[in-house]
């Protein structure tokens, strides 16, 4: 067996040692008998699993005390109702900006509840930059302001974090948590699917500040309210034991390699060789404004289009797997996310650059 270099965007790659860990405790979790799948959520051996990865996660990412983490389900989609339906309060209108595919499901679904004022948008320049924070039209009534940090499409993320005042900050980062260091407490909330820098899919992180639990429309649907999940330390229902039980293997090994912290200076040093591959030769080409580019998915064009799927091939056969591009895109994307390891990175570069001299 060999494992394959997985650029896949989502669900993307998990870290070996964290796979080969679960499948050490696969038949028999720490003596008792049985895998973590067959588990009580409500016994004692699965809560102890559930409070050491919120726990973990609370110290990777130095969430402060007055903020909840929520484990549940339904994924980031699901967040895209859920947010309106738990945050306008009394207000009518809430603030979003619109920098590609994810804001825009975001803004479609807020729609069904609520006015939306896009503050800023990006769509005139075909999504490649971040619109500049002094031209944003925010609307001092809004409920909150809603963004997303790094566009998994269109390979667009943001270098800082938007100063909103008094109104609290809605972060979709589902293709960027855990990814750098972050100050939580600059946020009202963030969430993510995990499926792409957290564990396997089934499991959506919401992390949510206090003040603003309790506040749902009374048509909220009790699973969708997050001070169901709040209150019952999101054992309301059946949560997604497995899933959870594999983001709290990630947490570990993300501490056990230094953090986030580590992370991010592995993270940069990884997206800045794969930029480097695709500025130093023109046989490849990416569109966004260069301060703006994701160090998670790194989307690329060759020359001719016509050569993508001799590239989608040759690369396959070298164990780079699940480089095409989203369809709306076209060409390669590259996802980068924590359990790529640069020795990955350092083969597709290497592979890019005999491609290139082959056919360029
Ligand atoms: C993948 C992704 C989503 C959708 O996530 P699901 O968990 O599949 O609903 C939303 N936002 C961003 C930024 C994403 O990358």
């Amino acid at each position: 067996m060999s494992r394959v270099f997985n650029f896949s965007a989502g669900p993307a790659m998990l870290s070996e040692a964290v796979i080969k860990k679960a499948s050490e405790e696969m038949l028999d979790w720490r003596g008792e008998g049985m895998s973590v799948m067959e588990m009580s959520h409500r016994g004692k051996a699965f809560m102890s699993i559930a409070s050491k990865a919120e726990a973990d996660l609370r110290n990777l990412m130095a969430i402060p005390d007055n903020y909840k983490v929520l484990f549940l389900q339904g994924g980031a989609s699901m967040q895209f109702g859920a947010i309106p339906l738990n945050l306008l309060g009394d207000k009518k209108t809430a603030d979003y900006i619109n920098t590609g595919m994810w804001s825009k499901k975001a803004i479609a679904e807020a729609k069904r509840y609520c006015d939306v004022n896009v503050a800023a948008s990006s769509e005139d320049s075909g999504f490649t930059t971040i619109p500049d924070f002094a031209d944003w039209k925010l609307n001092p009534d809004a409920a909150y302001v809603h963004y997303t940090p790094n566009e998994t499409i269109g390979g667009v993320e943001f270098d800082y974090i938007p100063d909103t005042g008094d109104v609290p900050l809605i972060a979709d980062m589902s293709s960027t948590i855990l990814s750098r260091p972050i100050d939580v407490s600059k946020f009202g909330m963030i969430y993510a699917g995990a499926q792409k820098n957290v564990g396997p899919a089934g499991l959506t992180l919401v992390i949510i500040r206090d003040d603003l639990l309790g506040h749902a429309a009374d048509i909220t649907p009790t699973m969708l309210n997050y001070k169901t999940h709040a209150d019952a330390d999101s054992m309301y229902n059946t949560p997604p034991i497995y899933s959870w039980y594999l983001a709290g293997l990630v947490f570990e090994w993300l501490l056990e390699n230094g953090g986030l912290e580590a992370m991010g200076k592995i993270n940069k040093s990884k997206s800045d060789k794969l930029y480097a591959a695709i500025e130093g030769n023109d046989f490849y080409a990416n569109p966004v404004e260069k301060r703006y580019r994701s160090w998670m998915n790194v989307p690329f064009t060759l020359k001719d289009a016509d050569l993508d799927a001799a590239f989608l091939e040759q690369a396959a056969a070298k164990g780079l797997a699940t480089l095409k591009g989203h369809r709306s895109v076209g060409g390669m994307r590259a996802s980068i996310y924590n359990a790529m390891p640069e020795a990955g990175v350092d083969t597709l570069v290497e592979f890019m650059a005999e491609f290139a001299k082959a056919n360029g």
